[in-house]
């Protein structure tokens, strides 16, 4: 690991001014520490955030949450409300890592991760998103848990959160301090970048840009699952992962939303297909019709293209489970 310096800062502003000067945020350092260790990230200056005031889960106004950027994944799983009225959020977050790392993890910091490309950690290989210009190696190599839509040629990562994909299927907003002292709210739909030919830029955080909460609407009637399908039971990323929300209404879908993850550099979502299956009548038929469409654009590497026919059947299993019985 290189040398650094490390700071606590005491006010969210100060963290902000310190990370617009080129400091690095430390949360749960469960991403961030092993990324240092590898020196795929090599920070001189770290600003510790833990002991800032961002550890709460508060009802907004309108019936909503807000979802301190310090709050743990194990202390968001666990909430009564989380669990009561977006029990799909606590399913993924129970998905997700082990007991201990869920213990440290948190909200900002698990929306933060880095890819789990393997080359991408290998400093000895090519990496446009670790340094940019090198070149991709995962193009031609092992690409078991990349990409299969919105990839380019200079990148095929998949972001690796499972909170992510779900919040995405909420219509979760990312609220976000600047070094200027503004605070605005981004739509989680629009928080995260495709990489295009700048893979290296994930997100619109600009520098000193601080997570402060992630503020959910108010909870939809209806019915919610979380599906990961992984290479292990457990302590294993998705390799493709459906997060489901929907209603029954008549015998027809209603409001279905849905997100899916292990497939892009983003939570992935598909407004075509939830337009073809709202108000729609149940029907096997309009089941096979939607999930083909979804996959239509799906451009997979050779590695990779089990993720197709599986992205599908999970995508059936999941309808089924949330519009049966
Ligand atoms: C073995 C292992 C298995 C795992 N399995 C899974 C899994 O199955 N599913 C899954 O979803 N995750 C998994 N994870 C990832 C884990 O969930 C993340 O490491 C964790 O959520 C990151 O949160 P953190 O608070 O530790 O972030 P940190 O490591 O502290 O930070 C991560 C990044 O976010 C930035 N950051 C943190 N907080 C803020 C903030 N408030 N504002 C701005 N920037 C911020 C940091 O600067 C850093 O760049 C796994 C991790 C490990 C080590
Ligand atoms: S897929 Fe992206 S993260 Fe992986 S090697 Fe290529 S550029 Fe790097």
């Amino acid at each position: 690991m290189t040398p650094f310096d490390y700071s606590r800062a005491a006010t969210p502003a100060e963290a902000a001014r310190l990370g617009s000067e080129g400091a690095t945020f430390i949360a749960g350092g469960t991403n961030l520490l092993d990324l240092m260790k590898l020196e795929v990230m090599t920070p001189d200056r770290l600003v510790d955030i833990n002991r800032l005031d961002l550890g709460g889960i508060e009802e907004t106004q309108d019936g909503g949450l807000r979802i301190g950027a310090l709050v743990r994944n194990s202390d968001l799983a666990a909430d009564r409300r989380v669990r009561d009225a977006y029990p799909v959020l606590a399913e993924a977050l129970l998905a997700g890592a082990s007991g201990q790392l869920r213990n440290k993890a948190t909200t900002g910091g698990n929306l933060l991760q880095r890819t789990r490309c393997y080359y991408f950690y290998d400093t000895a290989m090519p990496c446009n998103k670790r340094e940019p210009g090198s070149g991709c190696q995962a193009l031609g190599g092992v690409t078991r848990l990349h990409a299969i839509f919105g990839a380019s040629e200079h990148c095929i990562a998949t972001h690796p959160s499972d909170m992510a994909v779900v919040m995405r299927a909420l219509d979760a907003m990312v609220e976000i301090r600047s070094a200027g002292d503004e605070v605005r709210q981004v739509p989680i739909g629009d928080f995260y970048r495709l990489p295009g030919d700048t893979p290296q830029i994930e997100n619109v955080l600009e520098p000193g840009d601080l997570i402060t909460a992630v503020v959910l609407p108010s909870p939809r009637a209806g019915r919610q699952t979380y599906r990961k399908v992984r290479d292990r039971a457990s302590y294993a990323f998705a390799l493709v992962s459906v997060a489901g929300v929907l209603d029954v209404e008549d015998g027809r879908i209603m409001r279905p939303a849905f997100a899916f993850g292990g497939v892009a550099h983003m939570p992935w979502r598909n407004a075509e297909f939830e337009a073809m299956l709202d108000g729609q009548p149940l029907s096997s038929d309009l089941f096979d019709r939607a999930t083909a469409h979804l996959v239509a654009d799906a451009k997979p590497q050779d590695g990779n293209a089990f993720k197709v026919p599986l992205l599908k059947r999970t995508l059936r299993a999941v309808l089924r489970e949330l519009t049966e019985g």
